[in-house]
C-alpha cells in the first residue's frame, strides 16, 4: 500500500525515467475496448458500526469441536478462523450502483484440520441462507462472525463447500476502524486493508490463508468489471451482464478486488505476460489521460522488476486508476488499484508492483511482519530510481540516517504495534534495513536473498524471523545483532559497518 504524501515525497527524488519507459512501452501489444460517459463523484454513504465480539479460543485436544474465531494474529484476534484451510472462492455478487447494494452468494470449498463441529467464516453482510454440501444448516451471524452450525461433524481432511447467501449496503458496516466501501452512483472499489473481504464475501480473513478465486460480478448493461486475474466471460440477462474474472494463483482474501462503471481498459502482453489496465472514464480529461500513460508503464516496471526479482509470480499484471477520491493505492494481486497521480509516478507503480513478489506471493505470516511488505516495496522503488538516473539507495540511506522523519525511531519497526502497522516509519526504516543489508552482506548476496526468498515461500507466507534465518544462511553471517539493532531497537543504530553505515 501507499498513501497520499509517499508518492509527493518520492517525485523530488525520482529520477527522469520517461525516455526510458517509452522506448519499452511502445513495443507492447495494446488493444483499445470500452468507452462511456464521464461520471463525477459523489459523497460517501454514511456509516452505521457494528459490535463486534471477542475471540473464542480454539479448542484443544482431540475429538471433534468448535473452529476458533481468529487464526491468531496478535494485531487483530478476530481476522480469519481456526480450523480449516479454504481452497477456493467462487464469488457471485451483483451489484446495484444506485443504491450502493450488493446481493449474491459465495461458495468457499474448504479442508478441515481437524473434525469440526461448526466453523467460522468472517462476514459483515446480512445473511439469508447457508448450505453445507448442498444442504441448508442454522447459522449465528454476530458483527463480523459468521458461525455454521452443520447437523453433522465435518471430517478432519474432507473436503466440503459452504455455500452463503446475502444481501445489503456494504458502506452501512464498519469493522476494527477500516474505512469501508468506497462508491458513487456510477462507479465502485473494492479496495482496503489488512480488512476488505468482509465487506463483499465470506472468507477466512487472513493472509495465512490463501485461496483460488473466481469473482463474477453482474452490473447493469453499459458498465465494465476489471478484477484480479484475467476475464473468464460474460453473459447477458436482459439489461444486465455478468463479468466473470478468474484469478489462478492462490490469493489472500484482502487482496481481492473489483471495480465496476465506466472505463478505458487496454490489455496487451509484454515479455510472454499478458496484462490488463483499466483507467475511470469518471476522471477528468487531463487526469484520464495522464492515468493513461501511466497505466501504459506497468507492463514495462514488471518486466524490470522480473530482472531484479526473478519471475514474476502471476500469470498477468497490469493496473486501474479509480475515478473516486481514494486515500490510497493498493496492491491487489495481478493488478494493483490506485487514485489520480499524474502521467509519472513511476515510483508509486513499482512500490504497488514490487508487492506482487513481496507482499502479495509471499504474504505476511502475521500483520506484525508487515516490514516484509512495505519495507520491500518501497526499497525496489528507491532501486528503480537508482537504475534510471536518480540517486543511489545508499545515499539516500545515508541522508534518511542524518535527518530523517520526526518520530522516526519511535517504535520498532519488526513489532510496529497494531496502531502503527501502516505508519511512515515502516516503509522508510524498512527499505532503510534492506539498504543497509545490502552494505553489509554485498551485492550479489543481497540480490541473492531477495531471490531466493521471492521463490522460496511463492504463494505462502513467511515471517521476519525466516527472513533473518535466510538471510544469515545465504550471507554465512550471524545477523541477529543487524536486525535487533534495525527492526527491533527503538534508537538510531549505531554508525558502524557492522551496521551496514560503515564508511
Ligand atoms: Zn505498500
Amino acid at each position: 500500500m501507499t498513501t497520499n504524501p509517499p508518492w509527493r515525497r518520492h517525485r523530488r527524488r525520482r529520477a527522469a525515467p520517461r525516455a526510458l519507459l517509452l522506448v519499452a512501452v511502445l513495443s507492447a501489444t495494446t488493444l483499445t475496448q470500452g468507452a462511456g460517459p464521464s461520471v463525477s463523484d459523489g459523497p460517501l454513504p454514511s456509516n452505521a458500526v457494528l459490535r463486534t465480539s471477542p475471540p473464542s479460543p480454539p479448542r484443544p485436544g482431540p475429538g471433534p469441536g468448535p473452529g476458533g474465531s481468529g487464526i491468531g494474529d496478535p494485531y487483530w484476534p478476530q481476522d480469519g478462523n481456526e480450523g480449516y484451510d479454504v481452497r477456493t472462492y467462487d464469488i457471485d455478487v451483483r451489484y446495484r450502483f444506485q443504491r450502493r447494494r450488493l446481493s449474491g452468494s459465495t461458495a468457499v470449498t474448504l479442508v478441515p484440520d481437524r473434525d469440526l463441529t461448526s466453523l467460522n467464516l468472517d462476514f459483515l453482510l446480512p445473511v439469508s441462507s447457508v448450505r453445507v454440501a448442498g444442504r441448508p444448516v442454522p447459522f449465528v451471524h454476530r458483527g463480523h462472525e459468521l458461525t455454521v452450525d452443520p447437523p453433522q461433524t465435518l471430517p478432519a481432511g474432507r473436503r466440503v463447500t459452504v455455500a452463503v447467501t446475502y444481501a445489503g449496503r456494504p458502506g452501512r458496516h464498519e469493522y476494527a476502524d477500516a474505512p469501508g466501501w468506497r462508491a458513487t452512483s456510477r462507479e465502485v472499489l473494492v479496495q482496503g486493508q489488512p480488512h476488505m473481504a468482509p465487506w463483499w464475501f465470506p472468507s477466512n480473513d487472513h493472509p495465512r490463508d490463501k485461496a483460488r478465486m473466481t469473482i463474477a460480478v453482474t452490473v447493469p448493461r453499459g458498465n465494465q468489471v476489471i478484477a484480479n486475474g484475467w476475464p473468464s466471460g460474460t453473459s447477458r440477462s436482459g439489461t444486465l451482464v455478468t463479468h466473470r474474472w478468474r484469478a489462478r494463483e492462490p490469493m489472500a482474501p484482502y487482496l481481492a478486488f473489483f471495480t465496476a462503471g465506466q472505463f478505458t481498459v487496454r490489455r496487451g502482453v509484454t515479455d510472454g505476460i499478458p496484462w490488463i489496465t483499466g483507467v475511470s472514464r469518471g476522471l477528468d480529461p487531463r487526469d484520464h489521460r495522464d492515468a493513461l500513460t501511466l497505466m501504459r508503464s506497468t507492463p514495462v516496471l514488471t518486466s524490470w522488476l522480473q530482472t531484479q526479482l526473478g519471475p514474476y509470480p502471476f500469470g498477468s499484471t497490469g493496473g486501474v486508476v479509480s475515478g473516486l477520491r481514494i486515500p490510497m493505492a493498493l496492491e491487489n494481486q495481478t493488478r494493483p488499484t490506485f487514485p489520480r497521480t499524474g502521467s509519472d509516478t513511476y515510483d508509486l507503480v513499482v512500490h504497488e508492483l514490487a508487492h506482487q513478489w513481496f507482499g502479495d506471493s509471499v504474504s505476511v505470516s502475521s500483520w506484525s511482519d508487515i516490514w516484509l511488505r512495505e519495507g520491500f516495496a518501497e526499497f525496489m522503488a528507491l532501486r528503480y530510481a537508482e537504475t534510471h538516473g536518480g540517486r543511489s539507495a545508499d545515499a539516500w540511506l545515508r541522508q534518511m540516517y542524518r535527518t530523517g522523519m520526526r518520530g522516526q525511531w519511535r517504535f520498532s519497526i519488526g513489532r510496529p504495534g497494531r496502531e502503527d502497522v501502516f505508519a511512515r516509519q515502516v516503509y522508510d526504516r524498512g527499505a532503510m534495513t534492506l539498504q543497509a543489508l545490502r552494505n553489509v552482506v554485498g551485492e550479489d548476496t543481497f540480490w541473492q536473498i531477495l531471490r531466493r526468498w521471492s521463490s522460496l515461500h511463492r504463494g505462502g507466507s513467511a515471517s521476519i524471523s525466516d527472513f533473518r534465518r535466510l538471510a544469515s544462511r545465504l550471507s554465512d553471517r550471524d545477523l541477529d545483532e543487524f536486525f535487533r539493532a534495525w527492526l527491533l531497537d527503538r534508537v538510531r543504530p549505531p554508525s558502524s559497518a557492522d551496521l551496514g553505515l560503515g564508511p
